[in-house]
């Protein structure tokens, strides 16, 4: 597919034929990266909420759809609001809504703030212009908070993630969810950007869990109805979870699922590993099975760029083993995925806070 990496479009308070009647025929109408803004009874401040980074993640823009044909018709936001619908063309691949990227592209939540480096070759150019048009569709409204809508591959409860600890990340937060993760991996994402305000991404829960979408659409709903994101009443406690690392393949190694050890080269993960998303993973509990080149097959990389793996897995014979009490997120069985991003995210139970 030939994509425009220069475009993007505008839509300023749409009309019914501008929503469609389901999301789906919403977003097929759209041809590339889309703004909506929504007038706001305070038309001097915005609130920004971006959707479909990731084409395989659809609550953000079920939500959005939701959210516009439902809502504002009843009653406008209390300030601006601004949708960004990113990866229109992955997610209108058909089977609509499976696409993270289009095949041969390239992730563009790995794309952000940076120029075009060693891993962009001619192909993948483009990703880093569409993910400076992103930034600059926020930047141009000087927003008072951004939130990112994703979804996991697989399923699992709702949380947050943001780069900052902050009173406003946690209140937001507590609109979706009761877990905010502190992130500081640098790896080209959006939330690793500075927009000078309050920014969070939300993980809604598996992409195909109706509750994911539930908890998008409430969430815009509050944002939008909130008079003031500096005093968000927080309801429900917000738990935060620092800095979790992501397990990685490496050197290529080959990747399965299986009940059982089955003996096959690189390394296989027990297939109920999305079991472990809802719970903890206890110290010397199995995870799966590695081949004759043990560890090294894996990789989990801290901040500092350092191999950290055996602090968190030892070997047990063939057999990978947790080495504490562990926390996982977005553990998945969605190979793809966990080939191009992570096995899982990765916390050490308590360990002190920082
Ligand atoms: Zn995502």
């Amino acid at each position: 597919m030939d994509i425009d990496f220069s475009e993007i479009n505008y839509i300023k308070d749409p009309t019914w034929q501008d929503i469609h009647a389901d999301y789906e025929q919403f977003l097929l109408s759209m041809t590339g990266p889309t703004v909506i803004d929504v007038s706001g009874k305070n038309q001097e401040k915005y609130r920004v909420f971006t959707t479909l980074l990731h084409g395989n993640e659809p609550s953000g823009l079920i939500a959005l759809h939701r959210y516009l044909t439902e809502v504002v018709t009843q009653e406008k936001p209390i300030t601006n609001l601004r949708f960004i619908i990113c990866s229109v063309e992955a997610a209108s691949t058909r089977p609509l809504f499976t696409q993270r990227f289009i095949p041969g592209g390239m992730d563009i939540n790995r794309c952000f703030g940076k120029q075009c480096s060693f891993q962009c070759n001619e192909g993948h150019r483009g990703y880093c212009q569409r993910a400076s048009l992103i930034e600059q569709a926020i930047r141009e409204v000087n927003p008072e908070m951004v939130i990112d809508l994703h979804n996991s591959s697989s399923p699992g409860p709702t949380f947050a993630i943001s780069a900052f600890v902050t009173t406003q990340s946690l209140s937001l937060a507590s609109l979706f969810c009761q877990t905010l993760i502190l992130s500081d991996l640098t790896m080209g994402s959006m939330i690793e950007q500075d927009f000078n305000c309050p920014f969070i991404t939300i993980e809604c829960g598996g992409c195909q869990d109706e509750q994911a979408h539930e908890v998008a659409f409430s969430g815009i709903s509050q944002v939008a109805h909130c008079e003031s994101i500096g005093y968000i009443h927080q309801e429900k406690p917000v738990e935060v979870i620092y800095r979790p690392l992501r397990l990685q393949l490496k050197n290529e190694a080959k990747l399965s699922y299986a009940k059982h050890d089955e003996g096959h080269s690189g390394v296989t993960l027990k297939d109920n590993i999305e079991c472990f998303n809802f719970g903890s993973a206890h110290q010397d509990e199995m995870l799966g099975w590695i081949d004759g080149n043990g560890l090294d097959n894996l990789q989990l990389i801290d901040k500092r760029g350092d191999n950290v793996l055996d602090e968190y897995f030892y070997t047990r014979e063939n057999q990978l083993v947790c080495r504490h009490n562990l926390r996982l997120f977005k553990a998945t069985t969605n190979k793809s995925t966990a080939i191009n991003d992570c096995l899982f995210y990765v916390v050490k139970l308590s360990q002190p806070e920082s």
